[in-house]
């Protein structure tokens, strides 16, 4: 089989010229004799590389002096314990509840400090999120908590909550670099590489330089931001070959047009889906207009016995992973930077057909 159209929610797909430069690049990274995977990180091929990345993801996000970017591993949970331990100090954190990721991220926090809910789309059965008019935050909080893009729910923020002078963090996990953002309003951002930025076992954070240096007694030194900052995220050995790609990955999106252009092809590629789904009684999108994501389409078959089928049938013209999460089921196609608009062309056309043929 040929490439497919791989609609997972990460690990996702990576774009096809970045694999192709990468599998160029594999035995013999220009000229040194070995892979980037058996490079000294503390050489002048990897600090180069290394270097390369991070510059150009401040140029497509434009991110500020007084931000720094630390390449770290442990995934986006990893940093729902790391945020409180360097953040909360010993005080409370506003969260904003919105699925399960969220969820999750503020029952690691109340290990180390109170955590109060700001809001939350509960009432709604996750839906919609709710609007700033009804967050209600402590200016007291160490800092507001939120999941810009709910990737399991399909339930995406279309702003970006003022949360005053309490610095604002931000699990951007799944919508990071999927259009253009101002990094000043948060005073962090963190984001597991597997789905829009390179291969699983990377995960970045931006963070505030005033943000950095006072965790809490006893945090390990692998989870002190300042220790990563300090040492060019080299405390330890870093995951090199993923952030080698990830590099890859944001030559490629400036090669595309940056992120203005990501945001104007996502936006695209998910009106496309969104219209098809609007326009029938076949399919259904749960998710409110105002909050639907752009990154993750859920929607399911009215008839849920058709599933299997639907499933099966998409599988074999090379449509995978359209399975929703085991906890919300029906169906959710992740439509990420490197999923190519003739993805999304092939899906609308598959179900279409599907809608005919069983409809
Ligand atoms: C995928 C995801 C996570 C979990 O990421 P890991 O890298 O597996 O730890 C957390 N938050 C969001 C919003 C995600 O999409």
């Amino acid at each position: 089989m040929g490439r497919v159209y791989n609609f997972s929610s990460g690990p996702a797909m990576l774009p096809q010229p970045v694999l192709e430069k990468v599998q160029s690049e594999l035995l013999d990274w220009r000229g040194s004799g070995m892979s980037v995977m058996e490079m000294s990180h503390r050489g002048d091929d990897f600090t180069g590389i290394a270097e390369r990345a991070e510059a150009a993801l401040r140029r497509l996000l434009d991110i500020p002096d007084g931000y720094r970017v630390l390449f770290l591993q442990g995934g986006a949970t990893a940093q729902f314990s790391m945020v409180p331990m360097n953040l909360l100090r010993g005080s409370s954190a506003d969260f904003i509840d919105t699925g399960i990721w969220s969820k999750k991220a503020m029952a690691e926090a109340a290990h180390y400090g109170k955590v109060r809910l700001a809001g939350t789309g509960e009432a709604q059965g996750f839906t919609r999120v709710p609007a700033q008019e009804v967050l209600d935050f402590d200016p007291a909080a160490a800092y507001v908590h939120y999941t810009p893009n709910e990737t399991i729910g399909g339930v995406e923020f279309s702003y970006v909550p003022d949360s005053g002078s309490v610095p604002l963090v931000a699990d951007m996990s799944s919508t990071i670099l999927s259009r253009p953002m101002d990094i000043s309003r948060f005073g962090l951002i963190y984001a597991g590489a597997q789905k829009n930025i390179g291969p699983a076992g990377l995960t970045l954070v931006i963070v505030r330089e005033d943000l950095l240096g006072e965790p809490i007694t006893g945090t390990p030194t692998v989870f002190d931001y300042r220790v990563y900052a300090d040492n060019a995220s080299m405390y330890n050995t870093p995951p090199t070959f993923a952030w080698y790609i990830a590099g890859e990955v944001f030559a490629w999106i400036e090669g595309e047009g940056g992120l203005s252009a990501m945001g104007e092809r996502n936006q695209r590629k998910a009106a496309k889906l969104y219209a098809l789904l609007d326009a029938t009684g076949f399919y259904r999108a749960p998710v409110a207009q105002d909050s639907r994501s752009w990154m993750n389409v859920t929607f399911s078959l009215v008839d849920e016995a058709l599933d299997a089928t639907f499933l099966a049938g998409a599988e074999m013209v090379g449509l995978k992973n359209l399975k929703g999460h085991r906890t919300v089921g029906g169906m959710r196609a992740s439509l990420y930077n490197a999923m190519p608009e003739a993805g999304v062309d092939a899906l609308v056309e598959y179900m279409r057909e599907f809608e005919r043929t069983h409809g």
